[in-house]
């Protein structure tokens, strides 16, 4: 008795797309029915471990491809783990992967590009409707009370269910083929195949009748690292990840004391992960003595090396564990601190002996090595040698540096390593609180990664040498470096009661936004920046929280004014002569809404627009005629000028300060 049952909506679409497909490497097909085969016997296996109540239980593991040229069928046939009715519903009737769902809302978009990404997404089961008209499931669960079922479908809405006479263990695939795909029932075609892209898989496969397999089983990671070709690594990643973009570097390790293991780890060439990824966790597949005990293990290396790919094939785990007693025991233990040792040497030595290929692991993975240097503060030590920054040394965004070569360059009476945080590096390089660090000729470092605001917490010093902030409030550079011959001061600092008022005035201005207002002792070109009296290593956790969306208080801040900058002297004066109260409070105000934007913390730059329009109104109403034009350079979208800032109208640039920060 035959039932019928409809696909779920995403499966009928998916199949509507594979049947219609022109993709030409149909082929592939048998790769992903071979790996269906393989999971089921992996999982045979493993159930083996502890119960031998199954169906057959002195079977073969193995795998048979049948081919009739007469019936123009191919079949593949596992003793694998099987499948009762339920298990066949839910198995080859809906669409558990998000990857495939994602897959067909792509395509529901652009159906053109089905024959052009097709390949990167693991269609699995249902690739066989590329070159089937039909496709007949036979399946024997393992169980022994389970009842043997057959499913058939054509491709269309329906797919029949109905019990079956199989008495083995195990599936039978059987793929009626459309009429002008008859190359598959050619015995030669189907092994070519087989040694093309399954070559490795574990378990032999045998075409129609041979006595030998035609593949070789041998697990890629069992063999000796001299023996297996880049482009063996390179067609093993791509099918473990379906990661079309590569690895960029391999880490093949065998071991024999103290543990007996054999690991196989790939750093992906991309940060991304593929969105048809059949790995859609981050683990290593585990293996005991080539048993898959689980898919996605997360114990063998540290969350901050969660990008790494691959395997990791024990000799000492022993059997009997089932998935969740693995954890505890002391092998594991062992397993992930050698494991994480090796790569964290392997990147060591790479980012001293080839840097341009560190860096470009670097760039995608980074952020990660920076989470662990202030998560696991155990493997500090390792990290440290694997950062590397843009700094001030250069001013050249891509120039990187360790933190070993800032010490080493260090100013003379330089004892601190000196950083500053920023959004991005352009806004960095402006940044006011590096005019007396350009003036002296000390280095600093640019943090301009999200992930660099954390970076104090984990990363408090570097070889006895504190991290210092460069708006910290007690910054005191006077001994340190040398200072240049100051370019001439645009005039002398204004006297003590002119400036005692006018920090007054601000602070009456600002009110409770600010800490304090005070003289700075560093600033050179820019009228003001702000300072933190925060030394704890948390005090930028803000901006985290404002990148992740979450609530966050700005920091209250000391703003500190040059007392020798034109503005100030103007500002004085305008206090002095009295009346103006609207147009001091709106500099006021504005120096202060600079600081915050040239920080990179202002909550809403777009606020000042009308503002900034009333002060270029004032501006251009008195003073316009004596301001020199001719000195204003506008550059937007440029990078900053190295050198300290020239005081000039340029300094008001608009266009560059009504950028909203996430353009
Ligand atoms: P995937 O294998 O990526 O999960 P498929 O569409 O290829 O996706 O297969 C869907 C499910 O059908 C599998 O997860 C498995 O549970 C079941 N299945 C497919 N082929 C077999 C087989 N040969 N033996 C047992 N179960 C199978």
């Amino acid at each position: 008795m035959s039932e019928q049952h409809s696909f779920q909506a995403e499966t009928q679409q998916l199949l509507n797309i594979l049947i219609h497909s022109l993709y030409t490497e149909k082929e592939i097909f048998l790769r992903e029915l071979i790996s269906n085969a393989s999971d089921a016997l992996n999982r045979l296996q493993f159930e083996m471990l502890t119960n031998d109540d199954v169906v057959d239980p002195q079977a073969d593991l193995e795998i048979h491809i049948e081919l009739d040229e007469e019936a123009k069928t191919l079949t593949v046939s596992d003793t694998g783990i099987g499948m009762n009715r339920d298990e066949i519903i839910a198995g080859l009737g809906t669409i558990a992967k998000s990857g495939a769902k994602a897959f067909i809302e792509a395509m529901a978009d652009k159906p053109e590009d089905a024959a052009a990404i097709i390949g990167q997404f693991g269609v699995g089961f249902y690739s066989a409707f590329m070159v089937a008209k039909q496709v007949d499931v036979i399946s024997r669960s393992f169980r022994p009370e389970d009842q043997a079922v057959k499913w058939s479908a054509t491709g269309g809405t329906n797919y029949t269910l109905e019990t079956a006479a199989k008495d083995v263990r195990g599936t039978e695939v059987v793929i009626h083929l459309k009429d002008d795909e008859e190359e598959f029932t050619r015995g030669f075609r189907i092994k070519d195949i087989i040694r093309r892209h399954s070559d490795y898989v574990a378990f032999p496969i045998y075409v129609e009748d041979d006595e030998e397999p035609t593949n070789k089983q041998q697990a890629i990671w069992r063999r000796a690292p001299s023996e297996v070709e880049d482009e063996e690594y390179d067609s093993f990643y791509k099918m473990l990840t379906m990661d079309f973009a590569g690895a960029s570097h391999h880490i093949h390790m065998r071991a024999d004391v103290p543990m007996q293991f054999y690991a196989l780890l790939f750093v992906p060439a991309g940060g991304q992960r593929n969105m048809f990824s059949p790995r859609s966790e981050a683990g290593l597949k585990l293996y005991a003595r080539k048993v898959l005990i689980e898919e996605y293990n997360r114990d063998l290396l540290p969350e901050y090396l969660s990008f790494v790919q691959g395997l990791v094939d024990s000799e000492d785990l022993p059997l009997s564990v089932t998935r969740e007693s693995i954890q505890a025991t002391r092998v594991m233990a062992s397993l992930k601190k050698t494991i994480t040792r090796r790569v964290l040497s392997e990147l060591k030595r790479m980012a001293k002996n080839d840097r341009e290929k560190y860096l470009k692991i670097y760039q995608e993975f980074g952020a990660y090595l920076k989470q662990g240097l202030v998560i696991e503060s155990d493997d500090r030590g390792d990290l440290e040698p694997l950062l590397f920054f843009q700094t001030t040394l250069d001013d050249d965004p891509s120039a990187f540096h360790t933190l070993d070569e800032y010490v080493e360059r260090m100013s003379e009476n330089q004892d601190d390593i000196y950083y500053v945080v920023a959004d991005d590096y352009a806004s960095g390089s402006r940044s006011p609180h590096l005019d007396a660090f350009r003036q002296r000729g000390i280095e600093v470092l640019y943090f301009t990664q999200p992930v660099d605001a954390m970076l104090p917490m984990g990363l408090v010093d570097f070889k006895e040498r504190k991290l210092v902030s460069v708006d910290s409030a007690e910054l005191d550079l006077a001994e340190v470096g040398a200072a240049a011959e100051a370019d001439e001061p645009a005039k002398d600092a204004l006297e003590a009661d002119s400036f005692g008022a006018l920090t007054e005035r601000v602070k009456a201005t600002l009110g409770g936004r600010v800490s304090d207002v005070r003289a700075s002792k560093t600033l050179v070109g820019s009228p003001a920046r702000l300072v933190s009296q925060d030394e704890s290593s948390n005090r930028y956790m803000f901006r985290i929280n404002r990148l992740l969306d979450q609530e966050y208080e700005l920091p209250v801040k000391a703003l500190e004014l040059n007392p020798r900058h034109p503005l100030m002297h103007n500002l004085s004066g305008l206090i002095a002569a009295g009346g103006a109260d609207d147009l001091v409070d709106a500099v006021a105000e504005q120096v202060f809404e600079t600081a915050l934007l040239q920080d990179g913390i202002h909550p809403d730059p777009s606020s000042m627009a009308d503002r900034l329009t009333l002060l270029m109104q004032a501006a251009t109403e008195s003073a316009g005629a004596e301001l020199d034009f001719a000195e204003a350079k506008t550059v937007i979208g440029e990078p900053a000028a190295a050198e300290t800032p020239q005081i000039d109208l340029g300094d008001l640039d608009l266009g560059d300060a009504t950028v909203p920060d996430d353009l």
